[in-house]
């Protein structure tokens, strides 16, 4: 199975009761009826819109759902969480795994990331694995070393095959929701960093081939610059994911 190289992905958070979720759903499909290879849209929404999301887009080949989270297990006495295997019988098709809104408040180390890619492949999720430096590092220009922790504790120790199924997404903590964006040569310099880790691991075939989004208050007015870094293959939008008109013009500046 082999994925698209460009990605626009929203990240609705815990956004949008039911009916706004779908009503946002109904118009993002509604802009983007026309098949396109050179990118997929993935909306990666809320648990209770899973199962309507990807009923609505089933027809766009160009549209896929997933989910935010799932949990380290396949089933069992887990109150109130919800396992790779039951997103997947909603009929999405990802899952975001190691965000850092889910590293800081759930205590999301490693280890339980490992367990949660693990179940994702399994399950047949591919995985928007987030990574991202936190501000201290960056100010003392220690980025690319704590990236490189953060992937070989997780992604790096996959093999090829997992590896397919595997989508980067680079956020740097101090941009998520911040309007603070990495300037196009930081973010293009730290994509060019992390697919010479997977290169130096794997081969340049399989760095190449690895999609690298970029995510941090991206919004219409600087995604064409980032996305036209060679090393940035779209983006992980959070805030501007929400708003059908900003979201549209982001996938426009592709
Ligand atoms: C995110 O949380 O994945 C994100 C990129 O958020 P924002 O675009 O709002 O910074």
């Amino acid at each position: 199975m082999h994925l698209p190289k460009n990605f626009i992905a929203g990240n609705w958070k815990m956004n949008k009761n039911y009916s706004e979720g779908i009503a946002l759903i109904k118009e993002i499909i509604a802009n983007n009826t026309l098949e396109t290879e050179e990118y997929e849209i993935i909306l990666n929404v809320p648990f209770i819109h899973l199962k309507e999301a990807a009923d609505l887009s089933k027809d766009y080949k160009h549209i896929a759902i997933g989910a935010q989270d799932c949990h380290t297990e396949s089933s069992g006495a887990f109150t109130g969480n919800i396992s790779a295997e039951m997103i997947q019988s909603c009929g999405a098709q990802y899952v975001i795994i190691g965000h850092s809104e889910r590293r800081m408040y759930h205590q999301e180390d490693a280890k339980v990331l490992n367990k949660k890619i693990e179940q994702a492949l399994k399950n047949q999720l591919k995985v928007i694995f987030c990574i991202g430096e936190p501000l201290e590092e960056r100010e003392a220009d220690k980025q690319n070393a704590y990236i490189q922790k953060q992937l070989e504790e997780t992604i790096l120790q996959l093999n090829k095959e997992e590896l397919k199924n595997i989508i980067i997404a680079y956020e740097p903590i101090w941009a998520i929701g911040t309007g603070k964006t990495a300037s196009s040569m930081q973010a293009q310099n730290m994509h060019a960093f992390i697919r010479t880790l997977f290169a130096e691991k794997y081969d340049t075939s399989t760095a190449n081939s690895l999609s690298i989004l970029y995510g941090g208050s991206c919004n219409p007015n600087n995604a064409k610059e980032l996305f036209s870094q060679e090393d940035i293959d779209g983006g992980l939008i959070g805030g501007a994911s929400l708003k059908s008109d900003d979201f549209q013009a982001i996938i426009k500046s592709f």
